[in-house]
């Protein structure tokens, strides 16, 4: 079982106090904050971890490279895509795929 999937279903295991704060931790990790696409209003309001809870809700519309390859949660969880922020997170990208048989480039 890939662990991208057991991350998932411990965290709906979790009561959501605990659920938050693992998410808090991963949040820690990301380096989106580093990335030419992510801007202002995304720091402003703290969105992150795009790949685990899904696509920017308010703030990045453009896509100006990407630094997920970089990043320490898409080694450790074994994520197969990238640009979380605007296509989706893991889990849709992976249905897309299946569904399709590509990604949205
Ligand atoms: S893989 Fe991308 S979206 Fe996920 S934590 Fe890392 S930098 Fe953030
Ligand atoms: S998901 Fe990728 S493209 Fe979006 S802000 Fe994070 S590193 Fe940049």
């Amino acid at each position: 079982m890939e662990t991208y999937n057991n991350f998932e279903k411990e965290l709906k295991r979790l009561p959501i106090e605990e659920r938050e704060k693992l998410i808090e931790e991963k949040k820690a990790k990301c380096i989106c904050p580093t990335c030419p696409s992510y801007n202002k209003c995304a720091i402003v309001e703290r969105e992150k971890l795009f790949c685990m809870i899904g696509r920017s809700f308010l703030c990045i519309s453009f896509e100006e490279g990407c630094k997920c390859d970089e990043c320490p949660i898409k080694k450790e969880y074994k994520l197969k895509y990238n640009y979380f922020c605007t296509r989706s997170d893991e889990k849709g990208q992976r249905y897309l795929n299946s569904v399709w048989g590509s990604t949205l480039v």
